[in-house]
């Protein structure tokens, strides 16, 4: 691609891994290291690899309520009677067994020493002081070894892994009370536009809800950052720079939407591009072709379309990798799914297309991406109703019961 004097580039349109691939190599990972509680790491990214320094389970104990005996001492067939000669609660530790006897145990509680097998309370019958069941017993039956779930000495959780509940859970079982996480990232969210007016305050004529500033907010808590809400800035010149300049200084990344394609009133790419440095790309993508990248001061910027479904979708598909990455996440990338088409696609496109659409199961079981009726850029109300978007590849035609590759919001928010 060719870059002219003004930042755009020329001929053709980037293709969406393209522009991907480029913002990944230019994310800069965070460096600075915090010690958070394993309580509060949820969401945070671990910024060092994490060993265990024990085994878990640390002892081999009963999965079962039932008795410990050696298998040795049950015969193959019919049935065995032992002598209960202890009752092994979790949280206690019991004597070794003796030949021709077996413990009262239950489940999480450290086998007795001598004791390699434990028979399901539902399996067995108490006379007295005895035992009874029907033979034969395995060794090691309903026995959870030492280190089954964890070895001592190995790393237990990656640097570059988003804590998720389980993450935390492990971090625990192993005993560790903090862990190391990258700081959190710092982005200002600015909306750009004459017509915006704040939920709460009076609807002028000619005016509109700003809802990107919302819908912002919500993607990026999603991901784990700390915004800074820089409101509205209306369409000229000099208040933009000054808006761009006051985020900058306490953001590492500047999000806005709206301003920046080639009207007279979009004043975002100028002023960005006299604070630093500025591309505008035009991606071929729909919802969302003009797409700017660059830097303003030491922050990162991205300029996203003012339609609210475009700014949703470049958001998912450019911002949320380059954050993800920037916040040190070695996963980056959503993963999408094949459905079946529950609707068919005639037009032959030049941009990739993302639906917005819905999962419905029919009575086959099969699962079906049915697309909302008015995709138009400006209709958020469809990504309401939709769980994700269906891909449409460039030049591609698609006839009811196609296959057709789904990404679903879960992968694409938070
Ligand atoms: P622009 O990219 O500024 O040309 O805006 C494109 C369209 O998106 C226009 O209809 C704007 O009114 C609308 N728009 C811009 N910013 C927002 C916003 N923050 N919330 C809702 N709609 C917006
Ligand atoms: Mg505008």
């Amino acid at each position: 691609m060719t870059q002219s004097t003004d930042g755009c580039f020329q001929s053709n349109l980037l293709s969406v891994e393209e522009a991907q691939s480029f913002l990944l190599a230019n994310a800069r990972q965070l460096a600075e290291v915090q010690t958070v509680e394993t309580a509060a790491s949820l969401g945070r990214v671990l910024a060092a690899s994490t060993i265990s320094p024990i085994d878990v389970p640390g002892y081999d104990n009963s999965a079962m309520d039932g008795y410990a005996v050696r298998s040795e001492d049950v015969a193959p067939s019919g049935t065995t009677r032992l002598a209960i000669s202890q009752r092994i609660a979790a949280g206690r530790e019991g004597g070794a067994l003796e030949q021709g006897q077996a413990a009262r145990i239950f489940t999480g509680a450290p086998m007795p020493a001598g004791a390699d097998a434990v028979v399901i309370q539902e399996h067995c019958r108490v006379e007295g002081s005895l035992v009874c069941f029907p033979g034969p017993v395995r060794s090691g039956q309903n026995v959870r070894p030492q280190g089954n779930d964890i070895a001592g000495g190995t790393e237990v959780l990656s640097a570059g892994t988003r804590i998720r509940p389980q993450e935390m859970g492990l971090a625990a079982s192993v005993g560790l009370a903090t862990l190391p996480v990258f700081r959190r990232l710092r982005v200002a969210v600015l909306s750009s536009g004459d017509e915006l007016i704040r939920p709460g305050e009076r609807l002028g004529s000619g005016k509109i809800y700003n809802s990107n500033q919302y819908l912002l907010f919500g993607l990026l808590a999603g991901l784990g950052c700390a915004l800074s809400d820089r409101g509205t800035v209306g369409d000229e010149l000099a208040a933009t720079e000054q808006a761009l300049r006051q985020a900058a200084e306490e953001a590492d990344v500047i999000v806005t939407s709206g301003g920046v394609s080639v009207g007279e009133e979009d004043h975002m790419r100028h002023a960005v591009a006299r604070l630093g440095r500025l591309d505008l790309w035009r991606i071929a993508v729909k919802p969302g072709k003009p797409l700017a990248y660059g830097q303003v001061q030491d922050a990162d910027f991205f300029g996203l379309p003012g339609n609210p479904v475009s700014a949703l979708v470049t958001f998912c598909l450019f911002v949320r990798p380059f954050l993800l990455r920037r916040q040190g996440v070695t996963k980056v990338m959503p993963r999408s799914f094949r459905v079946k088409a529950g609707f068919a696609w005639q037009k032959l496109g030049v941009r990739r297309e993302y639906l917005r659409a819905r999962l419905v199961q029919h009575g086959d079981g099969e699962w079906r991406a049915e697309a909302f009726p008015r995709q138009g850029s400006d209709v958020l109300s469809s990504a309401v109703w939709a769980d994700g978007l269906v891909e449409i590849p460039e030049g591609r035609r698609y006839a009811v019961g196609d296959d057709v590759s789904f990404l679903p919001f879960s992968e694409l928010l938070g």
